[in-house]
């Protein structure tokens, strides 16, 4: 994403308030109208955020700030979305403005593979949970589930980065399934650590490599009898 292309922009280097897209008159670029989620980029941007997946930052000769360069693009490294909201103008006009956080380590590798992951399972389970089947809308009308990987990437772990080793989950799924409280068996019962009850089966349409769940099982199973502390 380009910024540096609204008055309502305010850049701080490493800290971007960004304003998002459409609602302006494609020959004189006032603004006309109110921004909405499906303005090209506005929901993508919601999605980024609520998947924590960093975006290409790029600044244009157009931006007003110190940061931007004298002619043409600079490319300035991934930022994170931490927040977004709706802004109303002093022209009485709602734009979308986002939080963008510069990200510190160079994860450019992780979030390509990651990013295509998590594109490639949300559309199979339409961004339902795997486990409840709840469908998470944010602004209660951007699609997005959570992507969580089965056995571990990277360190000691090294699970593997394809979707044979990820789950579509929602957010909570997601974390009951990180930290042990949910395991899941061979035949895609899950169960519950906390007193063994089976929740059901796994919906499952993308194939699962069934080594990762014994991986997660073996490091994330705790006796039945031990109690809650
Ligand atoms: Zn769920």
């Amino acid at each position: 994403m380009v910024s540096g292309g609204y008055e309502d922009d305010r850049d701080f280097g490493d800290v971007i308030v960004y304003t998002g897209h459409g609602g302006r008159d494609p020959n004189t670029g006032e603004q006309i109208k109110d921004q909405v989620l499906k303005d090209s980029g506005n929901a993508a941007l919601v999605k980024s955020m609520v998947v924590d997946m960093p975006i290409r930052v790029v600044r244009g000769a157009a931006g007003s700030s110190k940061y931007s360069p004298k002619t043409g693009y600079s490319y300035d490294g991934l930022f994170r979305v931490t927040d977004a909201w709706i802004k109303v103008r002093e022209d009485g006009f709602k734009v979308w403005q986002y939080l963008l956080k510069k990200t510190v380590d160079d994860v450019a590798g992780e979030v390509l593979v990651a990013d295509s992951n998590s594109r490639e399972l949300q559309k199979i389970y339409d961004c339902s949970c795997q486990i409840c089947g709840q469908q998470m809308l944010a602004f209660g009308h951007v699609k997005f589930a959570m992507i969580q990987y089965i056995r571990p990437l990277g360190f000691p772990h090294d699970g593997l980065e394809g979707i044979e080793n990820a789950l579509c989950l929602c957010s909570n799924h997601r974390d009951l399934f990180r930290y042990g409280t949910l395991i899941i068996e061979d035949d895609f019962t899950v169960v519950d650590q906390i007193d063994g009850e089976e929740l059901g089966v796994l919906t499952v349409k993308h194939e699962i490599n069934v080594s990762n769940l014994q991986y997660h099982r073996e490091r994330y199973q705790v006796q039945h009898d031990e109690p809650p502390l």
